[in-house]
């Protein structure tokens, strides 16, 4: 397995393996970035196929962290870890207490938080070996809402700049993924009159969202030809590819799922088809905003910092009409912008 040489080796600064015997703990940390302040960006635990996979996610994903935090104009740069799991694996305090000591060793030049198949009872287990964690209880806690808050405003900025519309009253939305963020997510576009579609692969989700917002429930595979007005990956990433791009009836990709293209060419095949795609990484800032406040924690303060999502998308979204870009490009071009003047 290379790493330097890794397709998406992206001069990361550091990439640290962890390894522990007796909890069998294997996790790898990527630091992506620090220009901007200690990387931050969370864990996330999975039942990689192999080591090269998580090697990959881990190098795409604290990329995207850099790019998050600094779009999000947070003073943090950005870093990502993994842990190479059954995300629902029992006996966690063994696991979590040798995954702290691990992230301790970094001295503070990485926070690590949750991610998908980590919760904020695993961050408090790791936080009793290191003071390195956040998103802690009693303090930030769970930032799915936020997320949700900054996602739900993404696709309202999406609806206002492609129809002119300040309302999502009786648009048909689908919604792949309905677990912590989905269903927030949920709650706010049924609260504001949207037609939910929704899948998952975890029946109890889907039964809960069903029964509390009315969504209408779809088999996995048929999320994407939905005849619905915003497409809104909640899930994992790569579900925009050279497969899903044809079936997507949907005028608007938006949604809080990390990595949404397989690769940046597909960006270029949704614009080519009319299709506005909110940046992953603008519109999912919501959480890690919310986990910037940790340390006088005022979710007041927080809240606000995430309603500016709105506008940078807005902003995202006009310069890259007025330069035949895609948004994905422009929102690169306006992160690094920010990354290198810190530098
Ligand atoms: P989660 O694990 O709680 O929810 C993901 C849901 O997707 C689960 O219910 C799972 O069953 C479902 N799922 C998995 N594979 C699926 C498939 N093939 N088809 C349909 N559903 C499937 O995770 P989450 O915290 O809600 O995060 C969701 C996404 O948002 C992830 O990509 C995560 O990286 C991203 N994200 C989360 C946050 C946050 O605050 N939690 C912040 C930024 C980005």
């Amino acid at each position: 397995m290379a790493i330097f040489n890794h397709i998406s080796f992206d001069d990361h600064e550091q990439v640290v393996f962890c390894h522990d015997k007796e909890s069998g703990l294997k996790a790898i940390i990527a630091i992506h970035n620090t220009n901007l302040g200690p990387a931050v960006g969370g864990c996330r635990m999975w039942n990689y196929e192999s080591d090269d996979e998580a090697v990959t996610d881990v190098l795409r994903l604290s990329r995207g962290m850099t790019y998050k935090n600094a779009m999000a104009g947070l003073a943090m740069g950005g870093g990502k870890s993994v842990i190479i799991a059954d995300p629902k694996v029992q006996d966690r305090e063994a696991l979590f207490r040798a995954f702290g000591r691990c992230i301790d060793t970094l001295g503070g030049k990485y926070y690590s938080a949750e991610d998908v198949g980590v919760s904020t009872s695993d961050i408090m287990i790791a936080h009793q070996e290191t003071p390195y964690m956040a998103g802690l209880e009693g303090k930030s806690g769970d930032p799915s809402p936020f997320t949700a808050l900054g996602t739900y405003l993404g696709i309202k900025a999406a609806v206002k700049h492609q129809r002119g519309i300040d309302s999502l009253k009786g648009l048909k939305i689908s919604v792949q993924g309905v677990g912590h963020v989905g269903y927030y997510l949920c709650r706010h576009l049924h609260a504001e009159g949207a037609e939910l579609i929704v899948t998952d692969i975890h029946q109890a989700s889907l039964d809960k969202v069903a029964t509390e917002f009315g969504a209408t429930v779809v088999a996995p595979q048929d999320i994407y030809h939905q005849d619905v007005d915003v497409y809104a990956p909640c899930a994992l990433g790569a579900t925009i590819n050279d497969i899903t791009i044809p079936m997507i009836k949907a005028t608007i990709v938006a949604g809080c799922a990390n990595n949404q293209l397989a690769e940046v060419r597909h960006g270029e095949m949704l614009k080519d088809l009319g299709i506005l795609y909110a940046p992953d990484y603008v519109i999912n800032a919501g959480g890690i905003i919310n986990v910037s406040f940790e340390k006088d924690y005022d979710a007041s303060a927080a809240t606000a910092k995430v309603e500016e999502i709105y506008n940078t998308l807005l902003t995202v979204f006009s310069h890259a009409d007025e330069q035949n870009r895609t948004t994905g490009d422009v929102a690169d071009e306006m992160a690094r912008a920010i990354i290198d003047a810190a530098k």
